[in-house]
């Protein structure tokens, strides 16, 4: 499978078109997506159409793109003008957007080819991708198990190489997650580094869309592509945009890495524990230093973050009604209340239904300082553990995930197992800090486990030189799985 940075350097040599590098992905797509369903949506014509045009400007000489001819595959809640985005629910089953969001904007700018649209958990509440409307997405690695989520979608796509590179969102894991049971590299990047404008909200306070790529070079490479400052967003920062890929040096010397013990607690995997803690020596033989330390609020995260996730899901949310756009009923002899109602209960599935209800419940008046303002409360104290951890270390280590990819339909009829999935990926999300997940080992029946990285404010730099040295001391990435 060629990476990113070898296809626009090879369709930039001529060595390559872009048409045979689309028409390859397609090739794949059909030998393996009936039994992965990763895309919601494949968009073979337009995708063909666009690799040909890219060919005829390249034959003039005109190769600019920084993803010139790379395959994209594109999350379900990112929206793309006049192609059907339906955060894998009914009630957006039909919904096509009338603009683009601008991470797709940039990517078009830089000569992307996107593939089609990726499967998620509906609205992306989930770890697993098994409460999507069209049916769950399956681990290529093992196809009795789940591949994560909620950009499940786009995390098996790329592992399975029915794309190059993904883009995710990640509100309280869902781009770790995933490229943790994928083994693939997932960035939750700073909050306010990338635009959220066309990203359609779940819980606006703490998503990021992210680059899921093969390996820490292309997920670098996306994510200067799609990082910067957007008008449009009035959360998105205004800093100069960076190339990420000229941080990508072998050199960890001296970098100091906190190991918070709150990561390794109950419910953790000894596998997981086992694997993290070799990566981790791995980096200090390659030059680190490492110490072991603790984040005591991290203990109320969880809760903190379901409290904060639902309330904001449940105002985002309302605005499906069925009458303007998406999915509707017949208006029958009734008033609006019952109408809406009825949309609502048969457009949302079972999850959504349940966080919406939740949410609502601590917003109310009487509750809402109870569980909500108490949560706002908790988030900044685990905000400012974080603050004092990094005048010690640079980076923390830890588990993406306490525990391997699970089974499809172990733990789908217990919603709080599933929350309790979340455990080690919400704190980032909270704190607003950049976090990456990279392949780190495998158990002994080969299912993947990953190693998360987290950082200060603003330092994908330094999380991007962390994983490329680990990557390139390490034959993780090369492994690719056989989806049989
Ligand atoms: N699993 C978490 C949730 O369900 C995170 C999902 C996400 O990051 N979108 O809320």
């Amino acid at each position: 499978m060629l990476s990113a940075r070898e296809i626009v350097s090879r369709v930039k040599s001529g060595e390559l078109k872009v048409t045979e590098i689309v028409e390859s992905t397609f090739d794949r797509v059909s030998k393996t997506e009936d039994r992965l369903n990763c895309y919601v949506t494949i968009l073979q014509e337009e995708a063909l159409k666009r690799a040909r045009l890219l060919d005829e400007s390249a034959s003039k000489g005109k190769v600019h793109g920084r993803l010139f001819g790379v395959p994209v595959a594109v999350k379900d809640n990112i929206c793309t003008k006049g192609v059907r985005t339906t955060c894998s629910s009914r009630i957006l089953a039909n919904f096509k957007p009338v603009y683009n969001a601008t991470v797709i904007e940039r990517l078009e700018r830089e000569g992307a080819v996107i593939i089609g649209k990726t499967n998620m958990d509906e609205f992306a509440m989930g770890v697993s991708t098994e409460t999507s409307y069209f049916g769950p997405t399956r681990n290529p690695w093992d196809l009795t198990r789940v591949p994560g989520g909620s950009s499940g979608g786009s995390a098996a796509a790329v592992a399975a190489g029915e794309a190059t590179v993904a883009l995710g969102s990640d509100t309280g894991g869902s781009i770790r997650c995933p490229a943790s049971f994928c083994s693939i590299v997932g960035l939750k990047p700073t909050y306010g580094s990338v635009s959220r404008y066309g990203l359609i909200a779940y819980a606006n306070s703490l998503e990021q869309i992210g680059p899921m790529a093969r390996d820490v070079y292309d997920c670098a490479l996306l994510f200067s592509v799609i990082a910067g400052h957007d008008p449009r967003d009035s959360t998105s920062v205004n800093l100069k945009p960076k190339d990420y890929t000229v941080f990508l040096r072998e050199e960890v010397k001296g970098v100091k890495i906190g190991v918070p013990k709150e990561f390794f607690g109950e419910g953790t995997q000894k596998v997981v524990e086992e694997t993290v803690w070799k990566a981790v020596h791995k980096l200090e033989d390659l030059g680190a230093e490492y110490d072991t330390c603790s984040l005591p609020s991290l203990e109320y995260a969880l809760a903190a973050y379901y409290i904060i996730a639902m309330s904001e899901a449940s105002s985002n949310l309302a605005r499906y009604d069925g009458l303007r756009y998406g999915y509707s009923e017949e208006f029958t002899d009734t008033d609006w209340f019952t109408y809406i109602a009825k949309v609502r209960r048969n457009g949302f599935g079972p999850e959504v239904r349940r966080r919406i209800i939740l949410g609502t419940f601590t917003l109310s008046s009487g509750y809402y300082n109870r569980y909500y303002l108490k949560a706002l409360k908790v988030r900044t104290l685990i905000r400012m553990d974080f603050e004092k951890a990094f005048k010690r270390f640079d980076v923390l280590a830890a588990p993406t995930m306490p525990t391997p990819p699970f089974k499809l339909g172990e733990k789908i009829e217990n919603p709080l197992e599933l929350y309790m999935c979340d455990i080690d990926t919400v704190p980032a999300n909270l704190a607003g800090l950049p976090s990456i997940s990279i392949p780190c080992g495998f158990t002994t029946s080969g299912l993947p486990v990953g190693l998360q990285l987290i950082a200060p404010p603003f330092r994908e730099d330094l999380l991007f030189r962390v994983a490329y040295t680990f990557e390139k001391n390490t034959g993780y990435v090369k492994e690719e799985p056989e989806v049989i």
